[in-house]
């Protein structure tokens, strides 16, 4: 197990609590379900009996993350001394960025422009298996100031415009509450952006070959060559697959689902071939 994949783990079977907002419900809490799960195991994402999509939000982040126990140990330190020692996790998500900035680092948002932000999944379209919050920067090359400290030795070693995020998953029942302790990543990938896709997903039929893409967790579904208008464009150019394309898209009560609860290829009926994954990193 490399160490992203360990934490990842580890913040998934986390004890998010049973505060008052939190009341378990019908469905229970994510991180009570998953003491049990060997994610590596599972498959990457899955269709439903229902034609509803569900990324596994382990495979996700560890195929997108990459975390910096040096610096997470100091945030943590950080976050858990003097002032801060009586604070909620997630103010820590909130203002680390700030403190970055305090030491004198040049903290951008995406591709290093504009400033720091926070997302919640729950916010948008989603598809990943539980909520993630983060707080999505990018630590620019700046100027040190100040007394050194373990911290600054090694985020000097790491500046060079690399996007980060501070990330808690939410392991409890109500959105409101049951966050995991924030834990300080490095974005793989080219430029970091590939953690925003996570409505993004791929359908593909194993026996005609026909694709379709979503961008909003399955609501829709359009086929490739109508996403990719131009044959040129499309990221696999086997001679002859293109016919099998359906190009309008599959709306509504999207037929992956046929009659008798089979799942079935909207383009050529086939049961059960139908393969669903989230869209790859850069
Ligand atoms: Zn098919």
């Amino acid at each position: 197990m490399t160490a992203t994949e360990k934490i990842i783990d580890q913040m998934l079977r986390e004890n998010t609590g049973t505060n008052m907002l939190d009341s378990g419900g019908a469905y229970g809490r994510s991180w009570e379900h998953n003491q049990n799960r060997n994610f590596a195991d599972e498959p990457e994402a899955a269709l439903d009996e229902r034609g509803g999509v569900t990324i596994n939000l382990y495979h996700w982040l560890v195929d997108r993350l990459d975390y910096d126990l040096v610096i997470d140990k100091a945030m943590e330190k950080w976050g858990s001394t003097g002032d801060r020692a009586d604070d909620p996790w997630l103010d820590v998500l909130h203002e680390f960025p700030n403190e970055l900035k305090r030491m004198g680092f040049e903290i951008g948002g995406i591709y290093g422009e504009g400033d720091p932000f926070i997302t919640n999944t729950y916010d948008g379209e989603d598809a990943l298996s539980q909520v993630i919050l983060y707080h999505f920067g990018t630590l620019i090359e700046g100027t040190l100031h100040g007394p050194d400290t373990s911290l600054k030795t090694a985020l000097s070693k790491e500046i060079d415009g690399r996007p980060f995020v501070i990330l808690s998953i939410h392991g409890g029942c109500d959105v409101r509450g049951g966050y995991t302790q924030p834990r300080f990543f490095w974005l793989s990938g080219e430029d970091g952006t590939d953690i925003f896709n996570n409505a993004q997903l791929t359908l593909e039929c194993c026996q005609c070959n026909a694709r379709w893409d979503t961008e909003d967790a399955g609501c829709t579904w359009m086929g490739i060559e109508s996403y990719y208008p131009k044959t040129d464009q499309l990221p696999l150019p086997e001679v002859g697959i293109f016919d099998y394309f359906v190009s309008d898209d599959i709306g509504g009560d999207a037929e992956l689902v046929n009659e008798n609860k089979d799942k079935a290829c909207p383009h050529c009926r086939a049961l059960n071939t139908l393969d669903v994954y989230p869209w790859p990193c850069s």
